[in-house]
């Protein structure tokens, strides 16, 4: 795979048969920091591909968002018959593994992993640790901030697509009913929108007043509404499920929705308005980073997630400029902000 980051650093951890991958991308607007991912890979160079994947990722989200920070991320690929009781011994020596960095690499929680989990990695690797739990001086999830981050994007495709914010009577179909498809609808309900929501699991969104109605968790492709919010899984926008979109914009949390590259064009040929997801689902890193390193208030920290609306809003208005997908706009955007900060170095 070709990647144009700085570092991969890897340690086998004999005990668990674990392997510790801590990907560093970018350090051109801070220390290297992302959430630490925990699963089961095929093979070794599937989990080297998919830290450096998501290290870069890490690295257009922090710019695009404005933030200082570099990009970054790690896995702990564990065997298939990872035992729950090899868990707190990893996290800790994973810990101590940052510790020895000494600041390079910062973490949270993500794919895998929980706040409560955070609390382990940080008996060893704080002060680098984001997203403990409140009992434990964190922030703790970051679920709803992202979804307010959604709820803002959806408000500045609406913007775009109908010259107004207002959610009022907007019909939205959310995929996946989880700790961001949840809030996300629980927000937008609240501005007046309808919303329908899709999942997979009968449990998720049991606690949604009737108003909210479920549908098949395929029906979401083909459900007519003004606005998609993918909330589960990546590569759902694909050649499958792009033809039978029956939205007129896509705003989402889910990461890596645009299954190719492609894709981007297949959206804009449909007539179809993309928020590209790295820029729309920035909320929870920025405002459990901002709140933890900056020492934000919560009110700062739900401005700073709102203002990912007016981000977005340069976003079109580069893609309607220089006749680019708002993918590719939003990319040009974080390369701007690299290039100018490897400058002032
Ligand atoms: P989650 O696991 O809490 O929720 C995901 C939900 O999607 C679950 O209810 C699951 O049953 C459902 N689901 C799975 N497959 C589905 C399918 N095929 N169709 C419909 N529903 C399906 O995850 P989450 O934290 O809410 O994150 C959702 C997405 O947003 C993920 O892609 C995640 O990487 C991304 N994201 C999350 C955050 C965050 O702060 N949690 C931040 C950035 C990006």
């Amino acid at each position: 795979m070709a990647w144009d980051g700085v570092a991969l650093l890897e340690r086998e951890d004999a005990t668990s048969g674990a392997r510790i991958l801590i990907a560093i991308h970018s350090e051109a607007l801070g220390p290297a920091t992302g959430g630490t991912r925990m699963k089961s890979y095929p093979d070794a160079e599937a989990a080297r591909a998919d830290a450096m994947r998501l290290a870069e990722g890490m690295t257009y989200k922090w710019a695009a968002a404005g933030f200082p920070r570099g990009g970054g991320k790690a896995v702990l690929a564990v065997p298939p018959d990872f035992r729950a009781g090899e868990r707190p011994g990893l996290l800790r020596r994973y810990g101590a593994f940052m510790r020895e960095l000494g600041g390079r690499f910062w973490t949270g929680a993500d794919v895998g992993t929980s706040s409560g989990d955070m609390d382990v990695i940080a008996e060893e690797g704080a002060p680098y640790v984001f997203s403990r739990t409140p009992g434990n001086g964190g922030a703790g999830d970051s679920g709803t901030w992202t979804a307010i981050g959604v709820a803002a994007s959806i408000e500045a495709a609406c913007a775009r697509l109908f010259g107004s914010r207002s959610l009022s009577g907007r019909r939205v179909v959310v995929q996946g009913a989880g700790s961001v498809g949840l809030p996300l609808i629980e927000i937008l309900t609240a501005q007046g929108a309808e919303v329908e929501f899709g999942d997979v699991s009968p449990e998720a969104g049991r606690s949604l007043p009737p108003a909210v109605r479920r549908i098949g968790a395929d029906e979401v492709y083909g459900r007519p509404c003004d606005v998609f919010a993918p909330c589960a899984l990546g590569a759902t926008l694909n050649a499958q499920t792009i033809p039978r979109l029956a939205c007129r914009a896509v705003a989402g949390s889910a990461n890596n929705q645009l299954s190719t590259a492609e894709d981007a064009e297949r959206l804009a040929a449909r007539g179809i308005l993309y928020a590209p997801d790295f820029v729309v689902n920035a909320g929870g890193a920025v405002a459990i980073t901002g709140i933890e390193a900056l020492g934000w208030t919560r009110e700062r920290a739900g401005r700073e997630v709102r203002a990912i609306g007016e981000t977005l809003d340069r976003v079109f208005d580069i893609a309607r400029e220089a006749k680019i997908t708002p993918d590719a706009a939003a990319r040009r955007l974080a390369e701007e902000r690299l290039t100018e900060a490897s400058r002032v170095r």
